[in-house]
């Protein structure tokens, strides 16, 4: 029988976070009435504020309730105030701990350009329209982990930085295979992006890649050397459906990725990992625009959408709310972030509130 009881962590986290935050669960309780799913959403601090409350950025209260959870909701951490505190106990320090504790190991970042949004791109209309891509990056091996790792004096006296680029075959195989999975579900098309030419560890990557994709003759696999595939995402971007890269690449390729669209405030993303995954915008905490009611919360209602598809198994209600915010950008409703000349300027809260009220329309 499906499941129709879900607990979600919800950490609103500092800046814009409480404020996007509030657009998002409006969103998640219309489908949870109109649905009749048992949605238990338990807020609770990470980042800065659970700095200031308890001295560290994810108190264990917050871990327990994120393990305990079929999800994690997330705004965003940061900001000046806790600039000058120690790495450790940094408002960031909050995801990683997330992260690890969960188990998390691919993050994935959709990568759509919205029709009535085409201007907000630095790049021609002709090369960015219809562009709907999904970047599946390894979280858990590559340079950021491998050791030896450091700043070491040689016996020269002269300093050396070392950093270690590892990867086992379980580690690739895992993310290769929810990468065929997740373009199994879209227009089965996979590319994996490496450098498999200099880099033995990626020749292993390329090698575990390929035996994962005898399981998957649906797929059409087309293995991408990191160079062209950046080359190619400027040039021909609609040439993509899936790709899957490392944690390194996949960073770099990501970012690239996110300013086709020309807008931070429209990008969510997912982590997923062995059971509880992590959704969140893929933007900061945005001091700059903290309190003002101008924020854009479409990327976080936009990461509800996600969580609804790969959390709690219901792929329709994630598309009708990404229909609801189509819906709401054509009727010319936009934040200052995505304004254009000739369209609606709205706040934060106004913006949500047309996308609850097109949701509902599409619910009915
Ligand atoms: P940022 O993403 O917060 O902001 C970059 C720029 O984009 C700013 O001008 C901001 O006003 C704008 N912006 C971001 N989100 C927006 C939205 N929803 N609507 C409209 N405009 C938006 O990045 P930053 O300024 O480099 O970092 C600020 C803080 O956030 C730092 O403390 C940083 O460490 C933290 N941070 C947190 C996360 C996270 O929580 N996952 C990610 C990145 C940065």
């Amino acid at each position: 029988m499906k499941k129709n009881k879900f607990k979600i962590a919800v950490f609103a986290g500092d800046g814009i976070g409480p404020e996007i935050m509030k657009e998002a669960l409006k969103i998640l309780k219309i489908i949870s009435d109109t649905k009749r799913i048992n949605l238990q959403l338990c807020e609770g601090f990470v980042g800065g504020i659970a700095y200031n409350h308890f001295g560290t950025p994810l108190p264990d209260s917050s871990l327990e309730l994120a393990l305990r959870s079929d999800a994690v909701l997330l705004g965003a951490v940061g900001g000046p105030q806790w600039e000058s505190l120690d790495y450790s106990i940094r408002p960031e320090r909050a995801l990683l701990g997330l992260r690890g504790n969960l188990g998390i190991y691919a993050n994935l970042r959709p990568i759509v350009v919205f029709d009535e949004l085409l201007d907000a791109s630095p790049l021609k209309k002709s090369i960015i329209q219809g562009i709907d891509i999904m970047i599946v990056r390894e979280l858990t091996g590559d340079v950021y982990f491998g050791k030896p790792r450091g700043i070491k004096k040689g016996k020269n006296g002269k300093r050396k930085g070392v950093n270690t680029m590892t990867y086992t075959e379980d580690e690739i195989r895992r993310i290769a295979i929810r990468a065929f999975e997740i373009a199994r579900t879209r227009k089965n098309n996979l590319v994996s992006a490496d450098k498999a030419n200099i880099l033995e560890t990626t020749e292993l990557w390329r090698d575990v890649v390929t035996e994962v994709g005898q399981s998957y003759p649906d797929i059409t696999l087309k293995h991408m050397y990191v160079d062209n595939c950046a080359l190619q995402l400027i040039r021909n971007p609609t040439q993509f459906d899936v790709i899957v890269t490392t944690n390194l690449f996949g960073d770099i390729l990501s970012d690239e990725a996110a300013m086709l669209t020309g807008s931070i405030g429209m990008l969510p993303s997912a982590s997923l990992g062995k059971k509880t995954a992590l959704y969140e915008p893929i933007h900061g905490s945005a001091p700059d625009i903290a309190g003002k009611d101008i924020a854009n919360p479409l990327a976080a209602i936009l990461s509800v959408a996600l969580m609804l598809r790969y959390s709690l198994s219901m792929p329709e209600e994630a598309y009708l709310v990404e229909s609801a915010v189509t819906e709401t950008l054509k009727e010319g409703f936009r934040t200052q972030d995505i304004q254009q000349k000739a369209k609606k300027l709205v706040g934060t809260e106004e913006m949500g509130n047309n996308v609850a009220k097109n949701l509902r329309k599409l619910l009915n």
